[in-house]
């Protein structure tokens, strides 16, 4: 088993106006056979998180350390991240012209791995993954992100997170724009990984839909760039019955 530890962690978001503080000293522990939710109002800093784990040049880590078993992850490259482990679902969300899906996945594997895959395996493990998804056979020949509708590029990502096999996997705002199929399919994807991986999951969400199909066993709730409160999965019932508004009302 792995963990991922984040401490004290600070990230500002450099844009042209300047620099400004979004998470001002976030702390948590994520063991790779365990699944955690980050949940909070927009704007609390969720998709910072997400950007800065994975190492986004805008999003500036200023303070605290992000270690998978003692390795720093702070001075790597987006790169590097990923073959220590580290897999954000939209890492890639731009259009890639002229490279398949097929192409994209073999590469990032061989990227990761630091080999090629097998040919014979890699086929059939793409297929059983696709069928699994329920993605149609042509998806494979399709160029990356192009045209790809809501739903498609949902399924890319727990597709590249199936095969990629990694250790932490971020999953931001997964279930936005899924209709109920759609989300159930996703979520089992999710739920497959957990179960035939060490994988330890960040899932992180506005909305407590989702929760229905991926148990999570913690929640964290992220207000203002801190974590304002911490449970189990009733803390998530909870926030699906009551929503924010105690932690809005909050002065900070
Ligand atoms: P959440 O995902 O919880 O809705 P975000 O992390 O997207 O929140 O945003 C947190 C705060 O940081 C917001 O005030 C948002 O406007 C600001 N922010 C995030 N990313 C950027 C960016 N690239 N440029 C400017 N402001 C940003
Ligand atoms: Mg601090
Ligand atoms: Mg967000």
């Amino acid at each position: 088993m792995s963990t991922l530890s984040i401490r004290d962690l600070h990230v500002s978001v450099v844009t042209e106006a300047g620099s400004k503080e979004i998470l001002r000293g976030i702390d948590l522990d994520i063991d790779s056979n365990s699944t955690h939710a980050i949940m909070g109002p927009n704007g609390s800093g969720k998709s910072t998180l997400a950007y800065a784990l994975a190492g986004h040049p805008k999003y500036e880590i200023t303070q605290g350390s992000v270690t998978i078993d003692e390795e720093n992850l702070v001075d790597m490259s987006a790169d590097e991240r990923a073959r220590a482990g580290l897999f954000l679902a939209m890492q890639y969300p731009v259009e890639v012209p002229g490279v398949t899906v097929t192409n994209f996945l073999r590469s990032a594997k061989t990227a990761i791995d630091g080999e090629a895959p097998k040919l014979r395996t890699w086929t059939k493990e793409l297929s059983e993954a696709m069928k699994q998804l329920r993605v149609d056979p042509e998806f494979a020949s399709r160029n990356v992100n192009e045209g790809f509708s809501g739903g498609e590029k949902k399924r890319h990502e727990i597709l590249q997170m199936e095969l990629l096999k990694p250790r932490f996997a971020i999953l931001d705002e997964t279930d936005s724009g899924l209709d109920v199929d759609a989300l159930r399919i996703v979520s089992e994807g999710v739920n497959r990984a957990r179960e035939n991986t060490d994988v330890g999951v960040l899932l992180i969400t506005h909305y407590t839909r989702i929760l229905r199909y991926i148990k999570p066993d913690h929640v964290h709730v992220l207000v203002k760039g801190k974590v304002a409160e911490e449970g189990g999965p009733e803390l998530a019932q909870r926030l699906e019955d009551e929503g924010y508004d105690r932690f809005l009302t909050q002065t900070a």
